[in-house]
Formats: structure tokens, sequence, C-alpha cells
């Protein structure tokens, strides 16, 4: 007798409770995992970007648009990571509310570095300066619904400081809380939960990276400005930009002065990485590593986003033969 009652009454309950629940459509997979860390046992998002897509040349197919146009809400880096994904989500995902997280007020942005070679020594109040500054023009081309967004006036790799990925769990949370008031507490309480997993992440690769002490990287391509400020590495150049744009020759004949000159520990690259460009350090006995900054080659979902922190510092130290 108990049995069937049971099973009548979680037909009763069950239905409304799923019907409530977003569908939620994101970019990348680390956004990916900080939503699907909010969402917990309540759904699971979708993830437009598939492994092996790059998301600064990225081109809409036609499974991304249905998943689009079928969304209550969008959580995704922004225009200037995903240019093409822009527009698309104001034609196809309409009814939508989206949540571009580098155009958040408090996400922390470093403009984008246009040279091979870095310059060595950075103060940290310029970089918030400049945060500012870049933000505010950033706003006002915003509202003038321009096709040019000001692409490269910042780094969009914005996910790999941790501080970022942090803050974004709050403002997912609001964002999910908004569709779906009746979840609102469980979503605040993932996101706090959440917070605590990433600092944990965050404090196992800072005591990885500690034995680093100040020895020089050099990057394939620039996407990790974020992460190197967040702790304190060095890195001498990027072979390509943070837009990943095939470099020119000025900027590899200036790469591969500079490296002959100042030695990096460890080359990071990426599965993509062209193997031409790697002839810059070719014969001078510099150990590369494969980086992700997408987190390609990790078991994807909630864990992703810690564990890419975690990974990416081991995969340097043991580059770096530490
Ligand atoms: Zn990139």
């Amino acid at each position: 007798m108990l049995r069937p009652m049971l099973f009548a009454a979680s037909l009763t309950l069950a239905p409304p409770a799923l019907a409530e629940v977003p569908r939620v459509v994101t970019d990348i997979g680390p956004v990916e995992s900080l939503t699907a860390i909010v969402m917990g046992d309540l759904g699971t998002p979708d993830r437009l970007l598939q492994p092996g897509d790059s998301p600064h040349h990225m081109a809409l197919k036609p499974s991304q648009a249905r998943a689009l146009s079928g969304a209550d809400v969008v959580i995704w880096i922004g225009p200037d990571l995903t240019p093409q994904l822009a527009g698309q989500i104001g034609t196809l995902a309409v009814s939508a509310r989206s949540l571009p997280l580098a155009e958040l007020p408090a996400t922390h942005l470093l403009p984008a570095r246009d040279t091979g070679l870095f310059p060595h020594d950075h103060d940290e109040d310029e970089h918030h300066d400049d945060h500012n500054e870049v933000h505010e023009d950033h706003a006002e081309e915003h509202d003038d619904h321009d096709d040019d967004h000001g692409h490269g006036l910042h780094d969009p790799h914005v996910w790999l400081s941790p501080e970022n990925a942090t803050h974004w769990l709050t403002e997912i949370a609001d964002a999910l809380a908004i569709a779906d008031p009746d979840n609102a507490e469980t979503y605040r309480a993932n996101a706090r939960s959440g917070a605590d997993t990433i600092a944990k992440a965050v404090a196992e690769a800072s005591t990885t990276l500690a034995p680093l002490n100040g020895r020089p990287l050099a990057v394939a391509h620039d996407a990790y400005q974020y992460f190197e400020d967040h702790f304190g590495l060095t890195v001498l150049g990027a072979i390509s930009d943070a837009e990943a744009n095939t470099p020119g020759p000025a900027r590899l004949a200036a790469l591969r002065d500079g490296l002959a000159t100042d030695k990096p520990a460890c080359l990071l690259i990426e599965p993509g990485t062209d193997p031409r460009l790697l002839n810059i350090v070719e014969g001078s006995g510099v150990p590369t590593a494969t980086l992700d900054p997408l987190g390609t080659d990790l078991p994807q979902g909630a864990t992703l986003y810690p564990e890419l922190i975690a990974d990416m510092a081991r995969r340097i130290m043991t580059c770096a033969g530490l």
C-alpha cells in the first residue's frame, strides 16, 4: 500500500518543479562548469562550443542555433571572446536573459598585450586603473549597438582569473534566481559552496607553483595573462596574440631574439598550436607543456573549473622540471 502512495505523491510534486528550471545555454567549458556548480541537482546547462572549436574563430552550426533559440538564459564570456556569437544571441535568443560575464562591472579586466615580448615588471595599481577606463569605453560603445565592440581593448581570457570566476558564481545565481525564483535559495547556496571549492583549488595551485619562484615561462597563445597576474608568474612573451591571430615576421623575429637572451623554463602550448610556430625555440632545449585554457581534455561539467586551475599549475611545474 505504501509504495503506490509514494509514487502518486512524487508524480504530483515533481513536474511543476522541473518545469520551473530554466533552459540555460553557455559558451565554453569553464562557463558551463561554473553554471553547473550553481544549478547543482536542479538541471544541466547546455554548451555551444564543442572540443576543438576555437572561440576566437567560431561559426555557428545549426545545432548551436537551435540551442540558442530554445534558451531562457544565455551565460557567456562576451563579444570580445566570441564576436560571432554577439549578434546571434540578439537574433536567436531574443527573449532569453543574456549574461555576458566579461561585461559585468565587477569583472577584473586586463588590457590586451600587443607585442610578442612582454614588459617584465608590472604594477598592480596600474591594472586596476586601466580596467576602469577600458570598461567605461566599452560600455559606451555597447550602448550605441555598434557592430564594432572595440575588440582588442582587453584580453578576453577573463575566466582564468579565479577572482572573476568566484564573483561570477554570485552573478549566475542571481540571474537564475530571477528566471526561477522558487529555487533562488538553492542557486545561492550552490554558489557559496562553489566559491569554497574554487578557493581550495587556488590554494593548491599556489602551493604547486611556489617552487617556480620567478623562473620565466613563454606561451604559444597569449591566453594566460589573468592566471599569470593572479599567481605572480613571469611570462616572457607569446607567439600569437590574445585573439589567436597568426603572428607576423616582425613579432616572430623579436620573440626569437628575446627568448635566445632570456631562456624560458617552459613553453606552454595548446592542442591546436601550429607546429611551425614552435621553431622559435627549436634546438634551444626549452621543454613544452600542453595546456588548454578551455580545459578540453579534463572531465567536463561542474568539476572542470576548479580542476583546470589546479591542473594548469601541475602541468607548468612538470614542464619546468620542478
Ligand atoms: Zn584564446
